[in-house]
């Protein structure tokens, strides 16, 4: 299982960015996020998608106001926290270690992260040792630990999907 834990977002900066982060961590095939702050638009915003899209019955959401007590939760109960940071260890060097973890917790921040998470994460982990963003990085940690395989998750409980084709959009809707 895997988590997502979103530090520092700040609801008028952030909002589309910890949105992405939200969507690619549900698309791509974890179980939920953590996101420190406060901004129940924002959840409401994500629970509709799962409500639409499929995956409100197992992705969890939740805002939360003490991330260091994740972490720390999380280690106690034996998971491996996993920090992503460019000034971390490339992922090549490092995928062997974490892709048969059963329970990991992936950090991902927004401004600086405070050094705390670098001290208390298992593993200081880069998406190439130079800036971009916590979307894009997320998601190429969760196709290096699933190996594409998350290209094909499907979402039961859904109310529309796609009917993939190759010029046109359709969906079907399920109502009820
Ligand atoms: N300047 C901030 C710092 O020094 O911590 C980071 C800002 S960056 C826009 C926001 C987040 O994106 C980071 O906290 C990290 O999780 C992620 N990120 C950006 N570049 C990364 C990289 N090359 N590898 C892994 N994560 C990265």
């Amino acid at each position: 299982n895997i988590y997502v834990l979103r530090l520092g977002h700040r609801p008028e900066r952030d909002k589309r960015v910890t949105t992405h982060v939200a969507l690619v961590a549900r698309a791509f095939g974890a179980r939920g996020v953590f996101i420190e702050g406060e901004d129940n638009r924002l959840t409401e915003n994500i629970k509709k998608v799962l409500e639409e899209w499929g995956g409100g019955s197992y992705f969890k959401v939740e805002m939360i106001s003490d991330p260091k007590k994740i972490v720390n939760l999380w280690k106690r109960k034996g998971g491996k926290v996993v920090h992503l940071t460019m000034y971390g260890v490339n992922l090549p060097d490092m995928i062997d270690r974490i892709e048969h973890e059963d329970n990991l917790l992936i950090i991902v921040g927004a401004q600086k992260v405070e050094g705390w998470y670098y001290h208390h994460a298992d593993y200081n982990i880069a998406v190439s040792n130079q800036p971009h963003s916590e979307i894009a990085s997320l998601a190429i940690i969760l196709d290096r630990i699933y190996k594409g395989e998350e290209l094909n998750i499907m979402f039961e409980d859904n109310k529309i999907s796609v009917i993939p084709m190759e010029r046109g959009k359709k969906v079907i809707r399920r109502d009820g």
